[in-house]
């Protein structure tokens, strides 16, 4: 087995665990690899050791990996901070968009997805930790964005997406999650088919696991640790 093919299954039996303690079908459970700074030879790797879903960060970074592996059968994630003038690329590239937080970011990329392409699955992302710096929607502005954006012809809303606070306390590490699972269950209320809860890293994907997450989006468990970002810009130098 190759280095990656152990932690992952290393990682699985990780989901497996959570799962069965909280009663769940780890089938319910996609293990997304978040794979921001890796190499795209590192990904092909993955690939073959049965990744299949990648989730990326930064576009130049995204673009010139899925260009090099044009011949794999990848599912590409974006779960960057998006900006508006960027959305093209993720329209025409991407099958997944995790972190929309505005009205006018998800217009564009409904309007920009090709029409040979399936609607671009879609989660709104919750600053559910209330933090000051952080992307993403206030809670209170959820649904309003959610029946919008569940409106648009070309994007297919899926679910809610979030990054919690880092806490080393148990309790307060679940709080979050909870809060955002509870958030989907009242936008299931006139949105039934939205089955997406986007949620745990490789610190607390436990956590998350039990209180629903249905995407977990692992870089550190599976790769090792990343290079530091850059201070000034929060950016990791580039693979
Ligand atoms: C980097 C990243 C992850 C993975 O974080 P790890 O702690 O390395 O597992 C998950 N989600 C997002 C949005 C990320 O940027």
């Amino acid at each position: 087995m190759s280095h990656f093919a152990l932690k992952r299954a290393a990682v699985q039996q990780q989901i497996a665990e959570a799962c069965r303690r909280a009663g769940r079908d780890p089938a319910g459970v996609t293990l997304l690899a978040a794979s921001k700074t890796q190499p795209a030879a590192v990904l092909r790797e993955a690939f073959a050791a049965g990744q299949q879903a990648f989730g990326e960060n930064y576009l130049q970074e995204a673009e010139a990996k899925i260009a090099a592996l044009a011949d794999l059968p990848i599912e590409w994630h974006f779960i960057g901070h998006l900006q508006s003038n960027k959305t093209r690329s993720v329209a025409t590239r991407f099958a997944w968009v995790h972190g929309i937080d505005s009205l006018k970011v998800a217009r564009r990329l409904s309007e920009q997805r090709p029409e040979t392409l399936p609607p671009l699955n879609a989660c709104l992302q919750v600053n559910i930790s209330g933090e000051a710096r952080k992307a993403g929607l206030d809670p209170a502005a959820v649904p309003a964005l959610a029946d919008a954006v569940a409106g648009l012809p070309r994007l297919r809303l899926r679910g809610l997406m979030a990054i919690p606070e880092p806490a080393a306390d148990p309790v307060l590490r679940r709080e979050p999650f909870r809060r955002l699972r509870q958030l989907l269950e009242t936008l299931q209320q006139n949105h039934p088919e939205l089955d997406t809860l986007s949620m745990g890293m490789s610190a607390d994907l436990d956590d998350a696991i039990a209180e629903g997450a249905t995407v977990v989006r692992i870089g550190t468990a599976l790769f090792g640790p990343r290079p530091p970002a850059n201070p000034m810009t929060g950016e990791h130098p580039r693979a």
